[in-house]
């Protein structure tokens, strides 16, 4: 009997790498043999314990995206200040994992600026943007229910989508135990591929779609 394909999706999670979530959804997704894309903040990898994580992100055979030097908003700021954070980013993980392919730049909370200023400027930089796709509403502390972002998830997850999710920025422990309980049930239907394997529409950035930006985040 000829088999069905796979269901492709594309996991992402931001605001990392953070010690007790990022290396728990580690293990899920070497569980699963599933691979994620994690878009890694400098100021997240230059705290305890976040250059190990990245090296095991790399190791594990997971892709990064950069996803500038902290949570702050770029899209207000003029391109030589939007440019120093993107680079930071990238000397940070190019201090731990020197040979590292980092082909996505995403922005802090979706927000590309009003004349997608951002988006050029991680293009000259040869990263290409990467859209937020569909959230699962993780990304405060007191949103960590884990009945409510399982559901979320389930949502979530739609046929070529960028699902994105967030192992840092705070406390994530609903995230991991919603993805815990969550993907485990897809393995088999589903394949977790990382953007390059989604059709092109798929990661084209639709500036409008990503405005309003998420709302600011909270270390
Ligand atoms: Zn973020």
């Amino acid at each position: 009997m000829p088999q069905r394909p796979l269901t492709r999706v594309a996991l992402t999670f931001d605001d990392g790498p953070n010690p007790g979530c990022t290396d728990a959804l580690l293990d899920l997704l070497a569980e699963l043999g599933a691979r994620a894309t994690f878009c890694v903040v400098a100021s997240s990898i230059s705290r305890p314990g976040g250059a190990a994580l990245l090296s095991r992100i790399v190791a594990e055979g997971h892709a990064l995206a950069n996803h500038s030097s902290d949570f702050e908003d770029l899209g207000e700021l003029p391109p030589d200040e939007i440019r120093r954070r993107i680079v930071a980013c990238d000397d940070a993980i190019r201090a731990v994992v020197p040979d590292a392919r980092v082909s996505w730049f995403r922005a802090p909370n979706g927000s590309w600026g009003v004349d997608a200023r951002v988006a050029r400027v991680a293009r000259e930089l040869g990263l290409a943007p990467l859209p937020l796709g569909n959230v699962i509403h993780d990304w405060r502390d007191d949103w960590q229910d884990p009945d409510r972002l399982a559901r979320n998830l389930r949502g979530a997850l739609q046929p070529d989508a960028i699902v994105l999710a967030h192992d840092g920025g705070g406390r994530r422990f609903g995230t991991v135990a919603a993805c815990e309980r969550v993907l485990p049930e897809l393995v088999g239907t589903w394949e977790f591929v990382t953007p390059e394997g989604l059709p092109p529409e798929a990661t084209a950035l639709h500036i409008q779609d990503e405005t309003p930006p998420l709302s600011p985040q909270r270390r």
